[in-house]
């Protein structure tokens, strides 16, 4: 006989939705991740300069986006490719935040980093490379920001549910699960987005699950569909990179929407939106208890 989800993760209790488990709502600033409100991240891949960013930042407030993505720290395919500008690229995540109100979120790699990255960050992400070391998910739990959880490229479900339960068993429940595309035989996109995932993550946790069209696709051209493929598998927001020149970009530029590019793929996502809004409609007032109940 087949085994009911909480046999299959039985592993992952905490992460479940039990019988009386509200939705984990992860305040970030001033809103929340996994409420009523879509939560659109948007920024560049890596941080590479003061012009750079900013542009971006003040751009992707524009069109709507909460939170600036960009990392600092960057795991790379190529060990020759650019790692990231470190400290420095912190230091510009916190004037944008300053000059836009936007949230950021970026990678922490090693768990030295964490008390650093930790001081500039609003959200820890710990990158799909990452997802098994444990004790960097012990020092990001640690932190006591919330932690932007990325499926490992080769994760099953099962293994992301791992990861997060260890954040939750070190006393930290305020994670967003993030689906970036795993490795399939299929090699014609960069990853295979496993919007199914998404789908089972919503009924099976009580976490909040974003969607990264960018790193699934690996090609911008596609970004805008796995983008809808993703709010209408149920997600609670999006991470996607964006970049002013992304011919010229330092990292990930074949994958990077340009400014028109974000703002086109806004628009067409807006109508998707707001049908889910529609169908979240039942669940409001629920939710809204569940804020007051978070402060
Ligand atoms: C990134 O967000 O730029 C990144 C490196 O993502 P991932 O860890 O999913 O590859
Ligand atoms: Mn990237």
């Amino acid at each position: 006989m087949r085994e009911s989800w909480p046999e299959r993760f039985a592993e992952t209790p905490d992460v479940l939705i039990g019988a009386r488990r509200e939705r984990t709502l992860v305040r970030v600033r001033d809103f929340v991740v996994g409420g009523d409100e879509f939560i659109v991240m948007a920024g560049p891949c890596s941080v590479e300069t003061e012009r750079q960013l900013l542009a971006t930042a003040h751009h992707v407030r524009r069109a709507g986006a909460r939170i600036l993505r960009g990392g600092a720290f960057k795991p790379r395919t190529s060990p020759y490719a650019f790692h990231g500008l470190g400290l420095e690229g912190l230091k510009l995540l916190a004037k944008a935040r300053e000059e836009t109100g936007l949230a950021v979120v970026t990678e922490v790699m090693s768990e030295c980093d964490v008390p650093m990255v930790a001081d500039y960050a609003d959200i820890l992400q710990i990158g799909s490379r990452s997802m098994e070391n444990y004790s960097l998910l012990e020092a990001a739990a640690r932190s006591g920001l919330p932690i932007l959880l990325k499926r490992g490229m080769v994760a099953t479900i099962a293994d992301l549910l791992r990861s997060a339960q260890v954040v939750l068993d070190y006393g930290n429940p305020n994670i967003i699960l993030c689906e970036r595309g795993i490795r399939t035989f299929e090699t014609a996109m960069r990853n295979t987005f496993d919007a199914a995932g998404i789908a089972l993550l919503k009924q099976i946790t009580h976490l909040p699950v974003i969607a990264d069209p960018s790193h699934a696709a690996g090609e911008r051209d596609l970004v805008p569909s796995l983008a809808r493929i993703g709010v209408a598998a149920g997600a609670d927001g999006l991470i996607v990179e964006v970049h002013p020149d992304p011919g010229n970009a330092w990292s990930d530029g074949e994958q990077s929407l340009d400014f028109a590019g974000f703002d086109a793929m806004m628009a067409d996502l807006a109508p998707w939106i707001a049908l889910r809004g529609e169908s979240w409609d039942q669940r409001q007032a629920a939710q809204a208890q569940a804020l007051e109940a978070v402060g």
